[in-house]
């Protein structure tokens, strides 16, 4: 059995910078200039997961991102890591996408690149965090999926055994291929790539999609196409009232339960 694997990566502010993040209120958007960018954790883990099965039964995998130009680097990380190719869909029509519009594109995207067994994504980001863009793609490729998937087992034919975990333990699920199966963090150990890997990938060839190579359509992606809109952006007041206590440690844990009892009264 030979397959293709999609793996979909988002490229995610680093999580040591997140305290960076600034709104802007007049644009309703969120600033992440000049912050340093990695992969989704979890996309780390569904590329892992399609390296392995590449290993067992062959195949090639194809690593994709929706992103301004600068996801580029997260591709050439993925090529660095082991991906066979790589395809950035990026134009300036796809800015200010929900996660509707996003999974559409990539779904357009996904339609270009041709027959695949497989498309692994994470179960959620880091920065938005919904866990709706995997289970999006799925229906608009109109194929099986299943989230929060820890194992992967081919059985005989086109079929996988997958375990989804659940609060209390895990559910064995059967789900005919072509599926999308969204990956959390217990499915593997993300490998690192070498040196010699990193310096190689800055080299391979990348494509780069951009709205009408990949037949989109205009109303259905970026702002346009995103029936969710921001419509305020906050910033939370951290405001706080700060004491010091000082003294040996048995007399601030003293001088702390007063205080507290205190407040408690106030
Ligand atoms: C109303 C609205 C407006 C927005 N406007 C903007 C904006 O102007 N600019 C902006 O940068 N963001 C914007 N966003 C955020 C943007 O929609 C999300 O970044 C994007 O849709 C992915 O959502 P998520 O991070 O929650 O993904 P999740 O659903 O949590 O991601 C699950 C998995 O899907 C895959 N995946 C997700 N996104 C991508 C991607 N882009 N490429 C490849 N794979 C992916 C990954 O495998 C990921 O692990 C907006 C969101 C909303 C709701």
């Amino acid at each position: 059995m030979s397959l293709n694997i999609i793996v979909c990566v988002k490229q995610v502010p680093h999580p040591e910078h997140f305290s960076r993040i600034t709104l802007d209120p007049i644009r309703q958007t969120i600033s992440r200039e000049g912050i340093p960018a990695v992969i989704n954790p979890l996309d780390l883990h569904a590329l892992e997961e399609a390296l392995r099965i590449r290993e067992e039964l062959s195949g090639k995998v194809t690593a994709i991102s929706m992103g301004p130009p600068q996801a580029r680097c997260a591709l050439e990380e993925a090529l660095a890591i082991g991906a066979d190719d790589a395809v950035l869909l990026c134009d300036k029509s796809f800015a200010g996408a929900d996660t509707l519009a996003t999974a559409y594109s990539l779904a357009c995207g996904i339609k270009k690149l041709g027959r695949f067994a497989l498309i692994l994504c994470g179960n959620e980001t880091i920065d938005s965090a919904t866990g709706q863009v995997g289970p999006q793609l799925a229906e608009f490729l109109g194929i099986p999926h299943v989230t929060s998937v820890i194992q992967i087992a081919f059985e005989q034919g086109s079929s996988l055994i997958v375990r989804q975990a659940l609060e209390e333990g895990y559910m064995k699920v059967r789900v005919k291929l072509p599926a999308m199966l969204a990956v959390a963090k217990g499915i593997n150990q993300p490998r690192l790539p070498t040196v010699w890997a990193i310096m190689e990938a800055g080299s391979k060839e990348m494509q780069i999609w951009g709205a009408s190579d990949i037949g989109a359509t205009q109303d259905m992606i970026g702002l346009e196409g995103s029936p969710t809109h921001v419509t305020g952006i906050f910033e939370r007041d951290t405001t706080r009232r700060r004491e010091i206590l000082e003294g040996p440690p048995r007399q601030i844990a003293k001088k702390a339960v007063n205080r507290l009892h205190e407040l408690i009264a106030t």
